[in-house]
């Protein structure tokens, strides 16, 4: 049976490397009609607060990567933990070490001064604990193997490969008691079930360590990929001064979700020149074969250009109650009912134009406007002694029209300029100013149409001076 899981500890966002894991694992699962399940790594209990693990579940659900089960909280498995340490304890697998801070720096500047990387000495691992002093305090460190080496067969690196002399006997239990990390992730994972770990590779060599814990407890490794980290565009690790780097971010600068995950996807795994993937053949095509192995560079042209793909076929429904939600944070506007249905009578309009969510709610903001609007320079100029000569004939033809269409309208505003020998478009933009209070807007006759004939009076009553 196929498992995997997501593991992010709460730090308080979600970075877009972690939220590439999720979807990769999620995928992967999906895939193989397996499982895929959440575990928060919330050992740290001074950050690990409600808010930032709801950041964790909010982002999950914002990305559609909805896990199977209940979350677990690794916090809840010290017990567990430490009884693993005692049965390798019992097992002779792991022991106890009395080394003071001193004599750990000690070790520590010996190695230094020798040029040699900082290992524990080994200097309990197999001293008598009754040299100790009564009570003192201890560390339980895993007796790691002296030779051989240990491999790893990453389905993204190949075999990779590590001296055992390199690795020195790690710490599965701090002195005050608390396990560490290396060891609660092993046995969660192990009790978890889990098949396969997917994470950046970062991890890697935490995983030949964590191997040495599998191995002592005589429990199957899963399987692992490590993925390449995500770097900016210019090949640095991805940081604060590239952009955005949390789901949050990516939403508040108005990144539709499915976007976001196309593009997380498309960055460290290709299926042929396929580009435009929904989740359905995501799921379809998502294995091991198509993960690069190379770390992957962030570029926020290719995700504006998806932006602007999904959102041309997102549910006009949808968008129209996004946009609300956004405009709802402006204190300028006015917005019931009827400003809703102008938004997603224009949305088919607008949804052409913008990038992302935030130009499209600017565009569609103009809907729910309170009179008197204020007027762009640009907009102002069209309003002089030309433009109220329009609207005044506007007031009274639009007035008398009785269907209020986009058809009857362009009608009437055709017939007005021909019969004034103006330009279709003298007689739109006076229009389009008084509406919105600027120069640009949809088609005029869908923008009057969407506005409804009282509001559109109201406009032009309202700039005509
Ligand atoms: N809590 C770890 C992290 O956030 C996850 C490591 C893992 O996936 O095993 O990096």
């Amino acid at each position: 049976k196929i498992r995997t899981r997501f593991a992010p500890s709460p730090t308080g966002l979600l970075h877009i490397g972690n939220a590439r894991a999720a979807l990769f694992n999620y995928l992967y699962a999906r895939h193989h009609g397996g499982e895929f399940l959440l575990r928060i790594e919330d050992t740290d209990r001074e950050r690990s607060t409600q808010q930032a693990v709801d950041v964790l579940f909010d982002g999950l659900k914002w990305m559609g990567l909805d896990w199977d089960g209940e979350p677990v909280f690794q916090s809840t498995r010290q017990g567990r933990h430490a009884e693993v340490v005692q049965q390798l304890l019992q097992k002779g697998q792991a022991y106890r070490c009395y080394c003071t801070a001193e004599e750990l720096t000690a070790m520590r500047e010996k190695a230094r001064a020798e040029k040699r990387p900082p290992r524990y000495d080994g200097t309990w691992r197999d001293r008598d604990p009754s040299e100790a002093p009564e009570g003192a305090p201890f560390t339980v460190r895993l007796k790691a193997p002296k030779d051989g080496e240990t491999i790893i067969h990453d389905h993204v690196q190949g075999d990779v490969r590590v001296a055992n002399s390199e690795m020195d006997d790690l710490i599965i239990l701090r002195s005050d008691g608390t396990p560490t990390y290396l060891l609660a992730v092993v046995v969660d994972d192990h009790d978890m079930e889990i098949s396969h770990v997917m994470r950046g590779d970062d991890h890697l060599t935490n995983t030949f360590r964590q191997a040495m814990i599998y191995r002592a407890m005589g429990w199957d490794l899963p399987e692992f990929a490590h993925l390449p980290l995500i770097h900016g565009p210019d090949g640095a690790k991805l940081s604060k001064r590239h952009g955005a780097q949390s789901v949050v971010d990516f939403r508040e600068e108005g990144f539709l979700p499915e976007a976001l995950n196309n593009y997380l996807l498309r960055l460290g795994w290709g299926h042929g020149d396929e580009e435009v993937l929904s989740r359905e053949e995501q799921i379809k095509l998502f294995d091991f074969d198509g993960i690069g192995r190379s770390p992957s560079r962030m570029d926020y042209v290719k995700l504006n250009h998806l932006n602007g793909i999904w959102l041309r076929r997102a549910d006009d429904a949808r968008l129209t109650d996004l946009v609300l939600e956004r405009l709802a944070q402006r204190d300028d506007l006015e917005l019931n009912d009827a400003v809703r249905a102008r938004v997603a009578a224009l949305m088919p309009g607008l949804k052409e134009r913008a990038k992302n969510m935030v130009e499209l709610a600017n565009n569609a903001a103009f809907a729910g406007l309170r009179l008197p609007l204020t007027f762009t320079p640009k907009a102002q100029k069209l309003l002089g002694e030309d433009g109220q000569a329009v609207l005044k004939g506007m007031e009274e033809r639009l007035g008398a029209l009785e269907s209020f269409t986009p058809e009857a309208i362009d009608s009437t505003l055709r017939a007005y300029a021909q019969e004034h020998e103006l330009k279709l478009g003298a007689v739109a933009q006076p229009l389009r100013a008084a509406m919105t209070g600027t120069t640009t807007s949809p088609g005029i006759d869908l923008t009057l149409a969407a506005l409804g004939k009282d509001e559109v009076l109201a406009r032009i009553r309202s700039a005509l001076t």
